[in-house]
């Protein structure tokens, strides 16, 4: 079964927020929230510091604890992928996962559901990128599956350098960022 994850290449990305504008559109995010979104940091010890934009999003853990904590099943990991996934109408708006994940990757839908990213799951069905990938124009985004050896998310992996987001929180997150 695969384990679906995205390597983000941090030394192509420019920050121009396609994949946050294509995200919005084709998940009729509500104006005003964002399932993804762009982060600077600067990375290193002086004098070698660099400046690392990052696309930002839910890191579909492989222990997540937004998962863990919902006390309705609505947080759920899916077969497809072993993606994490919200069930909207099975989602009371308790926000115990809101609380629970490190990365602040939910947030509050106007309906009041728990929303975050998908990884576009319905595409990915359908044999495409999730949104965010499918519009880089850098093309600084990969998309696959981590367990298969000869997918380009696992083989950048074995190539590069790379990060993950605070790894010390336990959750094992699945998006990666290459420096
Ligand atoms: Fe859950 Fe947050 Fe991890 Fe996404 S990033 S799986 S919302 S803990
Ligand atoms: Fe589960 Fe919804 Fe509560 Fe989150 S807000 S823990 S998804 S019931």
């Amino acid at each position: 079964m695969a384990r679906y994850g995205m390597v983000i290449d941090t030394r192509l990305c420019v920050g121009c927020a396609d994949c946050v504008v294509a995200c919005q559109a084709e998940n009729d995010v509500p104006i005003g929230y964002c399932r993804d979104w762009i982060t600077t940091e600067v990375r290193g010890e002086f004098p070698k510091l660099a400046l690392e934009i990052r696309s930002e999003r839910c890191n579909h853990c492989d222990n997540p604890p937004c998962v863990a904590c919902c006390p309705t099943g609505a947080s759920h990991v899916e077969p497809l992928g072993r993606t994490v996934q919200v069930t909207a109408n099975r989602c009371i708006g308790c926000k115990a996962c809101i609380a629970a994940c490190p990365y602040g990757a939910r947030y509050v839908h106007p309906d009041g559901y728990v929303d975050k990213c998908s990884f576009c799951l319905h595409r990915v069905k359908e044999g495409k990128d999730p949104a965010c990938v499918s519009v880089c124009p850098t093309r600084c985004m990969h998309f696959g599956d981590l367990d298969d050896p000869k997918s380009t998310v696992a083989t950048l992996l074995r190539t590069r350098r790379w990060h993950t987001l605070a790894p010390e929180a336990g959750t094992k997150p699945r998006v990666f960022y290459l420096t």
